[in-house]
């Protein structure tokens, strides 16, 4: 970042402060897709005879409206009275602090979803932003910085998804592995030893992806189909996190990282009696909260460690 005083410095400020609205409106819409998506899955889950708990049921006839209506004329209403919302209960962030988190209409609270969404994605915007390490200069720069833009999105509803229904939809994971996919062509062209990068991106396949789903097919073997200990959309997030990653010490880290953010939640969870016994931890979210801290910081980590080391 800049020096304060410096023209360019302004400039720079102004294109955060742009970055970071941008991503509180992409973070108020990942909110709506969160809602909009769970809708859908009960639907289609009823619609194909699957038995929802009471729970689902009731959460069903809730979003039911959400399913209803073609997209293009879909205004936003609230959850509990149903209200149409306007304008001024739509600007992110903004409207939830106003109202200290709670329906202008119905005084119900909203909960902290929303507000939480936006500022995440906000967040990682921002940080992409700053820390991004390539120049954004000509069509092609900032196409693949507006790419990774598009995938946080992505990421970010899967992490909300995840986190709350313990499932990664499949209609999310498959557009982030052709950008990751678009990502990871482009920087192999421009590798210095493509035999190099390919096989650090094929070891870091391995490490987040063939292990688990080594895991997968030997728990459901065991268990002969009926559950197991990892979900198979872990096994497709893995390999799309890999593509992006595009280096086996990143994703080693991603892993680590995931794993260890796991235990600090279970262990403390489990002594103080918050999380009952058996409990599942969707492990979606702290793969990406591991992808997240090595694609921004993974290197420093890296160096760090080496140097520890030696
Ligand atoms: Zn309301």
């Amino acid at each position: 970042m800049g020096t304060f005083g410096c023209p360019f410095a302004i400039i720079d400020n102004t294109m955060v402060a742009v970055i970071a609205i941008l991503g509180l409106v992409m973070g108020s819409f990942a909110g709506a897709q969160v809602w909009r998506l769970r809708a859908w899955q009960l639907l289609t889950d009823k619609q194909s005879g699957e038995k929802l708990t009471k729970l689902e049921q009731a959460e069903l006839v809730r979003l039911r409206p959400l399913t209803s209506k073609p997209l293009a004329d879909d205004r936003s209403r609230c959850l509990h009275c149903k209200h149409e919302l306007a304008v001024r209960d739509l600007v992110p962030l903004i409207s939830w602090l106003s109202t200290g988190g709670r329906c202008r209409y119905c005084k119900k609270p909203i909960g902290w979803f929303e507000p939480l969404i936006e500022l995440s994605v906000a967040t990682l915007f921002t940080v992409s932003f700053i820390l991004w390490p390539f120049p954004i200069a000509d069509f092609v720069s900032i196409s693949i910085f507006l790419l990774w833009l598009t995938s946080l999105i992505l990421f970010v509803i899967l992490f909300a998804y995840d986190a709350k229904w313990f499932l990664l939809p499949d209609i999310i994971i498959w557009p982030l592995l052709a950008i990751g996919s678009i990502f990871a062509v482009i920087r192999l062209m421009n590798a210095p030893d493509l035999v190099g990068a390919l096989t650090s991106l094929l070891i870091g396949l391995v490490i987040l992806s063939g292990l688990y789903a080594a895991l997968y097919y030997y728990s459901s073997w065991r268990s002969k189909g009926e559950s197991s200990w990892v979900g198979f959309g872990d096994v497709k997030l893995g390999f799309v996190l890999a593509l992006f990653l595009l280096d086996w010490q990143l994703a080693f880290l991603t892993l680590f990282v995931a794993n260890f953010l796991g235990s600090c939640i279970a262990i403390p969870g489990l002594l103080l009696k918050i999380l009952p016994r058996g409990a599942r931890i969707p492990f979606g979210p702290l793969l990406l909260a591991g992808f997240f801290i090595s694609m921004f910081w993974g290197q420093y980590i890296i160096d760090w460690f080496n140097k520890l080391m030696l």
